[in-house]
């Protein structure tokens, strides 16, 4: 199959041959199509998949195709992502395919003064890529209209209701036009999602390029059990055990990667971190900078890393595991993608057993332990698998001593409340859907 095939227009394929793109992915394959035919979407498609071009390519052809010039302060199209890295990104391959078509594209996210914003949107522009918040600001400052809106895009929709933002999702649907087309993307289908996309959608096509929750087949994974103290340790010591070049490791806190980061500057180690506390400057210039591998490890947290996209990024290390399991599968979907394979390691101790269990059954698979000589951890990490059953098995009791008779009995090394190290300050993720949700919530 080739993208000509598909019916796409001469410009885009020449963009196209440019970068390179030979052969449409799964989802181009269904999503351009179907785009094209005017369909609303319900794509589960994790990141790597190649969906931006899937709902970029056709959208750009049907706005060059269709539809009056864009008027002042409106956009024609608006494609809204979690975050300000993401719309960045994805604002950066709209314009990439859209450079030999006559239209004008903007990407608007907080974190940065509105005014420039507010200027660039008074022309108008036919695609808009924004985060939620930026963009009620914009409209409530009378910046944008919405009018003219043809077109709907959500990008990594279970991402923005898992960061809260499903009450400016519904004040943004009461902005709409009713007539319009709306795509939604999501590598993860909760009951939310469903419900979100119950409201947005008409009579959406289902697209599912990867059976759902499952995580990129491309990625080999696997996991280090380890005691929470010498995970640091462990980190510096595989990193120089496997010459690791460029790595992207994730923490669980902000605090959490600014350790990681100092210690491993403080080894001499080429790192940098980003995190929801820096200045939306500094996390691009960390970004770049890894990009360009003048950063050899980048530390981060879920967040500021949401829908990154480096290059054949070789290796990815939890070095938490996430709170939330579908994170997990954001996590390693920044390697594999585009058909390379890649490498996700996990060190795991002994409290984050039960995170664990929830990833191995969200992806429905046991993953593979190793354990790494001199590492082997005090607290044993009990038994998983993908059932979602943790077994605290015990090691058989030795035999008490008899003699003296004041032998303490040794339960063996399972872990109990007061066997593990205090855990880290936990995140609860805000999940609330105010408006789209018309029953009683199903617990997650
Ligand atoms: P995405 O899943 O949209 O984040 O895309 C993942 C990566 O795949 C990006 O670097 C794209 O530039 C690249 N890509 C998307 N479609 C294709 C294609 N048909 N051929 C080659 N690379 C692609």
């Amino acid at each position: 199959m080739t993208f000509a095939s598909l019916g796409l227009i001469e410009p885009l394929l020449r963009a196209l041959e440019t970068l390179g793109y030979q052969t449409p992915t799964p989802v181009q394959a269904q999503a351009i199509p179907a785009v094209l035919a005017g369909r609303d979407l319900m794509a589960a498609a994790q990141t790597g998949t190649g969906k931006t071009a899937g709902f970029a390519l056709p959208l750009l052809q049907l706005l060059t195709m269709e539809g009056p010039k864009v008027a002042a302060n409106s956009a024609r199209a608006l494609i809204l992502c979690p975050t300000r890295e993401l719309a960045e990104q994805v604002h950066a391959s709209v314009a990439e395919y859209a450079q030999h078509l006559p239209l004008t594209t903007y990407a608007v996210y907080g974190g940065v003064s509105i005014n420039p914003q507010m200027m660039k949107l008074r022309k108008g522009v036919d695609i808009l890529v924004a985060t939620p918040g930026r963009l009620i600001d914009l409209f409530r400052q009378n910046a944008l209209k919405l009018n003219q809106l043809q077109t709907l895009v959500l990008d990594e929709a279970d991402r923005m209701l898992d960061l809260g933002f499903s009450e400016e999702l519904a004040n943004i649907y009461r902005m709409l036009p009713k007539k319009r087309q709306t795509l939604l993307f999501s590598a993860t289908f909760s009951d939310d999602i469903r419900l979100l996309a119950g409201q947005m959608l008409n009579d959406p096509l289902s697209i599912e390029v990867s059976p759902r929750n499952v995580a990129a087949n491309t990625v080999k994974q696997w996991v280090v059990p380890v005691d929470k103290k010498r995970k640091a340790e462990l980190f510096v010591h595989l990193m120089r055990k496997g010459r690791w070049k460029q790595v992207l490791v994730f923490a669980k806190t902000r605090n959490g990667v600014d350790a990681l980061v100092d210690k491993l500057q403080g080894l001499g180690i080429n790192a940098d971190g980003i995190h929801g506390d820096k200045p939306q400057a500094t996390r691009q210039r960390a970004l770049d900078r890894f990009k360009a591998s003048d950063v050899q490890i980048l530390v981060a947290t879920d967040v500021a890393a949401r829908g990154l996209d480096i290059e054949d990024l070789p290796l990815v290390v939890n070095f938490d595991l996430p709170i939330v399991a579908e994170d997990y599968i954001h996590r390693i979907g920044r390697t594999g993608r585009a058909g390379n394979t890649g490498e996700a390691i996990s060190l795991v101790c002994a409290d984050e057993v039960n995170m664990l269990s929830a990833i191995e059954m969200l992806t429905r698979q046991t993953l593979t332990r190793n354990m790494e000589p001199d590492f082997e951890p005090e607290h044993r990490v009990p038994d998983t698998d993908a059932s979602g059953q943790v077994v605290k098995k015990p090691k058989k009791p030795k035999k008490p001593k008899t003699s003296g008779g004041g032998g303490k009995r040794n339960l063996g090394k399972w872990v109990d409340s007061g066997d593990v190290a205090p855990a880290e300050p936990s995140i609860k993720p805000v999940r609330k859907v105010p408006v789209f949700n018309t029953g009683p919530r199903k617990k997650k």
